[in-house]
């Protein structure tokens, strides 16, 4: 078991390292880390998903690439269009209603994007952010630039609904943390609230609940990371492979978000797409990433509590 302890090149959602736990089961290396926040309980979850993987591996592929999306985190327009090149991908989606920040600058940043990818994708993400109001001034005066979608506009399932009654269409609803941290996911469904849901493998369990729940909901998925390592990013996309249908990029471009990853050949995008391949982990690398000693007790102690709360037995 390696508690890792990684730096991100730049603050993703108020994180500015990454850490978790890796080891190793019948089936292969696995990933397990919710973020440091999180109780127990919710924890539990990410557990059972890893413990899954690591007992059973991962779902048979029905794709061999997945299309992803290129990340603009919250930055200023004058380093949008550099990222945009760097990612090489035909989708985009943009930070919005970051703390600190206001329409002008999501409106310059949309605007940025746009310019340097005409024709592709731009999808944007307020991560619940904004009111219902604020979210329909926003979203209409965002929509002159052509968006896919907007994820989780408004925190809760009620407000979205509400929102996308009120849009009427002008720019489609996708439903990530009210899939993710609910209690009853398939509200999303019953309240007619999104267009498009977000599955991430960690957050719902694995794999396998992933695509009974993507069956039960019956909307279009985007498959998601949780901002890991190449061996949590394999689960995303051995997910995303295995969906019946995978009509939208994916947000499984985060491997360049990190400092260092543990394997030699990280899960990266070639031309937009990354290839469905099994990630072998490196020694060196692993080594290279390894926490303190202090880190690495406090994740071990807060695996094995976790561990009796999922009911899960570890290797
Ligand atoms: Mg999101």
């Amino acid at each position: 078991m390696i508690v890792f302890d990684i730096p991100l090149q730049v603050p993703f959602r108020g994180v500015t390292r990454r850490q978790g736990v890796l080891f190793e089961g019948e089936a292969g290396w696995v990933e397990w880390s919710p973020f440091r926040e999180y109780s127990d309980q919710e924890a539990a979850t990410w557990l059972r998903a890893s413990a899954t993987v690591a007992r059973e591996g991962h779902p048979e592929p029905l794709r061999d690439r997945v299309a992803v999306n290129g990340i603009i985190p919250a930055i200023g327009p004058g380093e949008v269009a550099r990222r945009v090149a760097e990612s090489g991908c035909r989708t985009l989606k943009v930070k919005v209603a970051a703390p600190g920040e206001n329409l002008d600058d999501d409106v310059a940043r949309v605007a940025t994007a746009r310019a340097a990818l005409p024709g592709g994708a731009i999808r944007v993400d307020a991560n619940g952010a904004w009111t219902p109001d604020q979210a329909e001034d926003a979203i209409r005066e965002l929509a002159q630039f052509d968006l896919e979608y907007v994820e989780q506009p408004c925190a809760s399932v009620e407000e979205l609904a509400e929102l996308r009654r009120r849009l009427d269409g002008v720019v489609a609803i996708a439903a990530d943390e009210s899939i993710r941290r609910a209690t009853d996911p398939l509200r999303v469904r019953e309240l007619d609230a999104a267009d498009v849901v977000v599955l991430k493998v960690q957050p719902l369990g694995g794999a396998i609940a992933c695509l009974d729940l993507a069956e039960r909901l019956g909307l279009p998925v985007v498959v998601s990371s949780a901002v890991e390592t190449s061996v949590g990013l394999e689960a995303g996309l051995r997910l995303a492979a295995a969906l019946p249908e995978l009509p939208f990029a994916c947000g499984l471009e985060t491997g360049r978000l990190l400092t260092c990853d543990v394997t030699a050949h990280p899960l990266q995008p070639v031309a937009g797409q990354i290839e469905v391949r099994p990630v072998r982990v490196d020694a060196d690398l692993l080594t290279a990433c390894r926490a303190d000693a202090r880190t690495e007790r406090w994740w071990l102690d807060r695996m094995h509590r976790v561990a009796a709360v999922a009911g899960v037995g570890l290797p």
